[in-house]
């Protein structure tokens, strides 16, 4: 990977949304050559033949403006629906299915890989969050993963991504759950890795002040991380912030961190956010200010 920093599309949702809106932006605006996309800009779901005119765009302006697509992501719209844990089972069947027309996309926009969170448990009726799934829901969704990872295979898909999430209702969403599912999907058809979000290891309503840290799942997961999201964040929410916002988040450390942990060359998106009715300009504005902080810290790194 020749470059290190890149940027997630998830600020060109509902903004530029073709690829050859994105690609210009990313390689002019941004000045950027590494992006992952959302698949809250393409749906599988779409028909074949759309999503294949589609993916001839990707290659098209990604060609044309010097840019890698590293990888796609699931995105907020398909996440929504509790996925491959949902408690019907026929969701997580269409959520599959939705994985495996992902993967197909993918390959078809000449993308190696794809990723995101797995799924989310119900909420129980009393609004307790037990500290782990149930055993049952935990074992249907390996198997899913190790048929996912098959139908990767069979796509030409080089990985696959987990991005854990800092809820109970969600797998993994502790270090040590990851490194059980890392060790239960060991030896599948494709790889699985962690995409690790800076906002979601450092969010202390879960994991407590003291342990709301990157290094320690920098530290557990090492090599089983591929990439990671970075955000500036308070460490209350899951901010998904840009850099012209105050918070936790300091550029050069956060890059010296992940050279300490032996993540040198693991490629990092940053991920930001906005309400919709929040106006082009200034979008464009803070994403390329935060691209100006965080691109020259990583050259550095
Ligand atoms: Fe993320
Ligand atoms: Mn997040």
């Amino acid at each position: 990977m020749s470059e290190r920093f890149g940027v997630n599309l998830s600020f060109c949702v509902k903004r530029w949304v073709t690829p050859a809106l994105w690609a210009r932006l990313v390689r002019e605006d941004l000045g950027l050559g590494l992006v992952q996309l959302s698949f809250d800009l393409v749906d599988p779901k779409w028909p074949d033949a759309l999503l294949d005119r589609q993916a001839a765009a990707i290659r098209e302006a990604t060609t044309a403006h010097d840019v890698t697509v590293h990888s796609a992501f699931i995105g907020l719209a398909h996440y929504t629906y509790n996925q491959l844990l949902h408690p019907d089972p026929a969701v997580r069947d269409v959520a599959e299915a939705w994985l495996g027309r992902a993967y197909r996309f993918a390959a078809l926009a000449g993308i190696p890989s794809v990723g995101g969170p797995l799924g989310a448990i119900a909420s129980r009726p009393d609004a307790h969050e037990a500290d782990a799934i149930d055993a049952a829901d935990y074992a249907d969704l390996l198997a899913r993963m190790n048929r996912l990872a098959e139908v990767a295979k069979g796509h030409g898909l080089t990985e696959l991504y987990v991005e854990p999430t800092p809820m109970r209702r969600e797998w993994p969403s502790t270090i040590a759950q990851a490194e059980r599912m890392m060790a239960d999907v060991r030896g599948s058809a494709v790889p699985w890795y962690y995409c690790v979000d800076w906002g979601h290891a450092t969010f202390a309503p879960l994991y407590g002040r003291d342990r709301a840290r990157m290094e320690p799942w920098l530290e557990a997961l090492g090599d089983d991380i591929g990439m990671l999201h970075i955000q500036q964040t308070d460490g209350l929410y899951d901010r998904h912030w840009d850099f012209t916002e105050a918070g936790m988040v300091e550029p050069a450390a956060a890059v010296a961190l992940l050279d300490r942990t032996g993540h040198a060359d693991k490629p990092v998106f940053l991920e930001v956010f906005y309400p919709f009715e929040r106006d082009d300009a200034s979008v464009l504005d803070v994403v390329r200010r935060s691209v100006a902080v965080l691109k020259p810290a990583f050259a550095r790194g």
